[in-house]
């Protein structure tokens, strides 16, 4: 038999997607990736990697540990973050595995793999994981993300969590990034509204962009330009992040494009803004998608996708907002949406 709501992937928007397929007796089956995967991803997405998730609602700074006690089953425990008495906002694993728990607890079923191919031409829609057979669905949730791309350097991946973040947004109000300089790396739009959101926070912003002009549309640049707190480095590349493990990114080491010079700035933070890579290479280019990936939504204000009975949710379809409340909100209309699908083709 085949299943009527199959959710790839294991971020907000999936889990989100399956509390809500669950609730309406669809019986989901979430595929939610695996360690070690193609592309350094790991199950229950891109806040695995986080620490304090501040923005996202219901989780004011406060004593947790009673909470998540009795919210995780003994099971989850043994793999979720250690629960302390410490008062914090919630952190990224501990709001994921909240999550996950929340969409077992109604009945998810879920396999812990990675699926490398589809096949949409069929009805029943298909969906192969690596270690297993072809699974058919009447319908598919597509809520794989994306992945922020970083520069690739050692120092870089040593301070994610240290004053390395991609997300100007999530992380730039934390306290270590207040009053104080910071750098952001980038020349598109992404990099000039990170630059001019994190001048609230910071003293100062350096702006690093290899060419000596910004790809960003006239307007955004000269926002950046005009504001006296944002100090562009034209071309030049950060080689190095430096700082201590006590005290997290102290600056960065950037080499002239031009002259070849080295030079150090200081910054408590280092923010890249030089784009997102969506997580659709496993679909074959089977549903259509934008310039640089993104699955398209078809219909205004739905999560349909160019194949019929094939919804996206979260990330892997927004270039835009890129939030974790986003992402929950597009994969409970994801599932709203397969659940009146499959009502239309008589299948409850
Ligand atoms: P993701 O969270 O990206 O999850 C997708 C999941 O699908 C991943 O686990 C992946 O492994 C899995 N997957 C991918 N391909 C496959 C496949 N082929 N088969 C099976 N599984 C697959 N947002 C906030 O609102 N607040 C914050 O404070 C915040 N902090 C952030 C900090 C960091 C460091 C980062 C990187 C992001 C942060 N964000 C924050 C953004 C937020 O994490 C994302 O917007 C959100 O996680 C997107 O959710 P999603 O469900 O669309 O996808």
């Amino acid at each position: 038999m085949p299943e009527r709501v199959v959710i790839i992937g294991s971020g907000p928007a999936g889990w989100a997607a399956a509390i809500y397929a669950a609730r309406a007796n669809l019986d989901p089956l979430v595929i939610e990736g695996m360690f070690g995967m193609s592309g350094g991803m790991v199950p229950l997405g891109q806040l695995y990697f986080t620490t304090e998730v501040e923005n996202y609602p219901g989780f004011p700074f406060g004593v947790l540990s009673q909470f998540l006690d009795t919210a995780l089953d003994d099971k989850e425990k043994q793999i979720a973050p250690p629960i302390t008495d410490e008062k914090h906002a919630v952190t990224g694993p501990e709001l994921m595995h909240l999550m996950r728990q929340q969409a077992k607890n109604f009945g998810t079923r879920v396999i812990s793999d990675e699926v490398v191919e589809v096949d949409f031409d069929s009805k029943p829609l298909r969906v192969k994981p690596s270690d297993g057979d072809w699974i058919e669905a009447h319908s598919v949730i597509i809520a794989t993300g994306a992945r922020a791309n970083y520069l690739g350097l050692e120092s870089e991946e040593k301070f994610k969590n240290g004053g390395v973040s991609a997300c100007a947004v999530c992380d730039g109000a934390l306290p270590r990034f207040r009053n104080k300089p910071l750098v952001v790396i980038g020349g598109g739009d992404s990099a000039m509204e990170e630059a001019t959101y994190l001048t609230k926070y910071a003293e100062k912003v350096y702006l690093v962009h290899r060419r000596d002009e910004f790809r960003a549309s006239p307007i955004m640049a000269e926002r950046v330009l005009n504001n006296p707190k944002i100090e562009p480095v034209w071309s030049h590349n950060v080689v190095e992040v430096l700082g201590s493990a006590e005290q997290g990114v102290t600056g960065v080491t950037v080499v002239g494009i031009k002259d070849g010079v080295t030079k150090e700035l200081p910054a408590s933070g280092m923010f890249l803004a030089i784009g997102h890579t969506p997580n659709t290479a496993f679909l074959g280019g089977k549903l259509d998608m934008n310039e640089a990936g993104y699955i398209r939504w078809t219909k205004p204000y739905r999560t349909n996708t160019s194949v019929d009975g094939v919804f996206a949710a979260g990330d892997v379809a927004d270039d835009y907002y890129r939030q974790a409340i986003t992402s929950a909100g597009t994969g409970c209309m994801a599932a709203l949406d397969a659940e009146r699908y499959l009502g239309d083709q008589g299948i409850h």
